[in-house]
């Protein structure tokens, strides 16, 4: 089989944040040290030699770069500060953007001009919306959302948002599906898909090989953002939008910023799962904020300015969302309406610009490739029994 040498290889991905994978010199300790790399799938000295080589067919349909979780180990014991784990990275960020069709992902992992630009139109325009659309007599009495964003309005918006994201998430992770299966993708059967579904779902909730880092620290923290994020989304996608009188998208309307909150006791589930959403939100995002800033580990040395923004903006949302609900509880009317626009006009941003196009939408490859994985390995194992 031909191989196909990209000499740009290299320099594409400097643009996405590579640094020092030139200094690589194969001694293979990175993978000796890493307990995610299996003889199977050994990594990630060997994705090394593909970017210093330009072997970009390799590095595109390998399903690897998705089985880091970017602990670190292989980094502290580099001998030549060739940080491989923040390759790793590097190319998560990369395979992003050739999943994504729209080109929209490369610009926002290349240019950080483009991705201050882009946050900052989008956050324009949701403020405008709020403000032109808002009701011409709101309560000024009372802090009541309802009275100046009527709720079918922010409901159907919502769903257009929705539609809209999850459009874009599903096709660029069907790129992720071709790329990553190649000629096996509509060879195997579905039967073996159907049986190994259970990977995914595992592999999303749980974030299990993760746990088989030193470092349990850092999986606790993907963990608390991870299942904060989704249990906020759950909750109002599926479980309020399903008719139970949703009044928005923003966990906030549901945790707290609902008009109709006082009718659910302290201990209703919904208040809990929302209560801890908040929490594991604030603590995980806090730590890794401040874990940055301080470069206290090997996964925080190098940080790229998606790193920040993701973090940035996750950090507003949550904390506007809390201090609307104090606002509310205190029955302020102009500083929970004021504050109500300051917080979608992060939070949107966040959703409609990370999650098709940039770093939640790691939450949804990496669970996927490592589910096809097993579907690899379940094929094979039929195959070589039937031959
Ligand atoms: S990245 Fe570092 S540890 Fe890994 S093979 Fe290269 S020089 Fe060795
Ligand atoms: S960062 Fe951790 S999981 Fe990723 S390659 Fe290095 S040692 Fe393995």
């Amino acid at each position: 089989m031909s191989v196909k040498v990209d000499p740009n290889l290299m320099k594409d991905l400097e643009h996405f944040g590579l640094k020092d994978a030139k200094k690589c010199f194969h001694c293979g300790n990175c993978t000796a040290v890493c307990p995610l790399s299996t003889p199977e799938n050994p990594f990630p000295r060997r994705f090394m030699k593909y970017v210093q080589m330009g072997l970009t067919d390799r590095v595109l349909n390998s399903p690897e770069p998705w089985l880091c979780y970017y602990c670190g180990d292989c980094s502290t014991k580099c001998p030549r500060g060739a940080e491989p784990g923040e390759a790793m990275m590097v190319m998560r960020r990369w395979l992003t953007s050739k999943y994504d069709w729209t080109g929209f992902s490369r610009r926002f992992y290349t240019s950080e001009s483009f991705e201050i630009i882009a946050v900052t139109v989008v956050a324009i325009l949701v403020g405008l919306a709020l403000v032109l659309f808002r009701a011409s007599n709101p309560n000024m009495e009372h802090a009541f959302l309802n009275s100046v964003w009527p709720a079918p309005a922010i409901e159907i918006a919502d769903l257009i948002m929705a539609f809209i994201l999850t459009f874009f998430l599903l096709s660029n992770t069907y790129r992720c599906f071709r790329f990553v299966m190649g000629d096996l993708a509509f060879k195997v059967p579905l039967e073996i898909y159907a049986r190994q579904a259970k990977e995914l779902i595992v592999n999303f909730i749980t974030q299990r090989k993760f746990g088989e880092c030193t470092d349990r620290m850092q999986w606790v923290v993907h963990l608390l953002i991870m299942t904060g994020y989704s249990t906020a989304f759950l909750l109002v996608a599926v479980f309020l939008a399903g008719g139970i009188h949703v009044i928005g998208l923003s966990w906030e309307w549901l945790m707290f910023q609902r008009d109709i909150v006082g009718d659910y006791p302290i201990w209703h589930p919904w208040r809990l799962l929302g209560y801890y959403a908040t929490a594991a939100l604030l603590y995980g995002t806090t730590y890794a904020i401040i874990g940055r800033i301080k470069k206290s580990k090997a996964p925080y040395k190098n940080s790229h300015g998606t790193d920040w923004m993701f973090l940035i903006l996750l950090e507003l949302t949550t904390l506007t969302g809390i201090l609307i609900h104090f606002t509310r509880l205190l029955d302020w009317p102009m500083p929970t309406y004021v504050l109500y626009v300051v917080h979608l006009m992060v939070a949107v941003p966040m959703l409609v610009l990370e999650v098709p196009f940039a770093k939640w939408a790691h939450l949804a490859f990496r669970p996927v490739v490592l589910y096809l994985m097993k579907v690899k390995e379940a094929y094979a194992k039929t195959t070589e029994q039937l031959g």
